[in-house]
């Protein structure tokens, strides 16, 4: 009863904020009510507010593992992530990853087949691989040690013969290799100003961002029989052609979105249209959102607002037929800037949206959808 009036509640809300046609309205209510999956989440403490979220939205969140900066270590998120799936097997599935900077030391992938094993005894579905290894991990030769390096051809192929998949956050994103834009008051504006070690803007020393993408895609070729997803649109948000040229090449591959809805909004609609109806088997849900270890009542109130912001943003982009305003309004920046430009949204059929809201999900990390009632 809760969660039916809660429903409710929620679909008001994106009547509320919808300004599309009855049918549009219809298609979001479906929506609103069908099992739906995102594939990239840091969950990274037990907090109420994302279980009433995926009450309310009718979500699963797969936690995602990571060596990214500003987590803790992998064996605490590890610890962290199994304890959630015990406690909420309805609400939570996990991917795992493994310490990539100790590669050089004897024994290295031993260990990290052996952590994995466990890992996949707890539940794990897949593994996620970041992008220190390409553009931050050096071997003892001095060079950049990169994803189809030999190091890791043990452990791929331990994935692949346990069935799990492979999520790759690799070389991502592009303006990584673009300038810094300063404000007039010579204020760095963007990702890179606070880490330039991840700006490789006129750094011919560094590797270039297609060199990192060949690696990533030679392990692709590499192993067919693994399922591999590429995180963030697998490091190609700014161009679909991109990701066909994949598709096309490698039936092992998919994409996550990963937060990076935004760059379908600016490449031509009828484009990314025909990439959603053509590839709908290949692309899941995914934003990229979740929880900070210490939290004050403000912030999961502000995360939770967050979250149904944007969940409602994109639903409206892909399921209603019209626009709506855009502009840089997920921006981090409070106050929330304002919408400056309108984007037509992609009104996409729904055997689509439930493909990528989760059928494939469930295709690309086998179990996912255990307990999901
Ligand atoms: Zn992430």
């Amino acid at each position: 009863m809760k969660n039916k009036l809660m429903t409710l509640l929620a679909v008001s809300m994106l009547a509320f904020i919808s300004s599309g046609s009855a049918q549009s309205q219809d298609k979001l209510d479906w929506l609103m009510g069908i099992k739906k999956i995102d594939v990239h989440m840091h969950i990274k403490s037990d907090q109420q507010y994302l279980i009433d979220f995926m009450d309310k939205w009718n979500f699963k969140f797969c936690n995602v593992a990571t060596s990214a900066r500003g987590f803790r270590d992998v064996n605490g998120q590890r610890e962290n992530a199994k304890k959630l799936v015990k406690k909420y097997p309805r609400y939570y599935a996990w991917i795992t990853t493994f310490d990539a900077t100790t590669f050089e030391e004897e024994g290295w992938a031993d260990r990290v087949i052996a952590q994995l094993k466990d890992d996949f005894e707890n539940g794990a579905l897949g593994v996620k691989v970041w992008k220190n290894i390409g553009m931050e991990i050096k071997k003892s030769n001095g060079e950049y040690l990169q994803l189809d390096d030999p190091v890791f051809t043990p452990v791929f192929e331990f994935i692949a013969s346990r069935g799990k998949t492979l999520l790759a956050h690799m070389g991502e994103p592009i303006h990584a290799w673009m300038p810094t834009y300063f404000t007039k008051e010579g204020v760095g504006r963007n990702y890179w100003a606070k880490r330039p070690e991840y700006s490789f803007w006129d750094k011919p020393d560094k590797p270039s961002y297609s060199d990192i993408l060949a690696a990533r895609d030679h392990v692709i070729e590499r192993h067919p029989n693994l399922r591999f997803v590429g995180a963030h649109l697998g490091s190609m948000e700014f161009d679909v052609d991109e990701m066909i040229t994949r598709f096309e090449k490698y039936p092992n591959f998919a994409v996550e979105i990963g937060g990076r809805t935004r760059y379908f909004m600016w490449q031509a609609r009828g484009k990314v249209y025909d990439f959603f109806t053509r590839y709908a088997d290949r692309i899941m849900y995914g934003t990229d959102r979740g929880s900070s270890l210490v939290m004050t009542d403000e912030q999961k109130k502000e995360t939770y607002e967050e979250m149904e912001y944007r969940n409602s943003l994109f639903m409206r982009y892909y399921a209603t037929d019209g626009e709506i305003p855009w502009g840089n309004i997920i921006a981090s920046d409070r106050p929330r800037p304002k919408p400056t430009y309108k984007v037509s949204t992609l009104d996409l059929p729904k055997d689509v949206l439930e493909k990528v809201f989760y059928k494939n999900a469930v295709r690309w990390f086998p179990g996912i959808d255990k307990d999901y009632k």
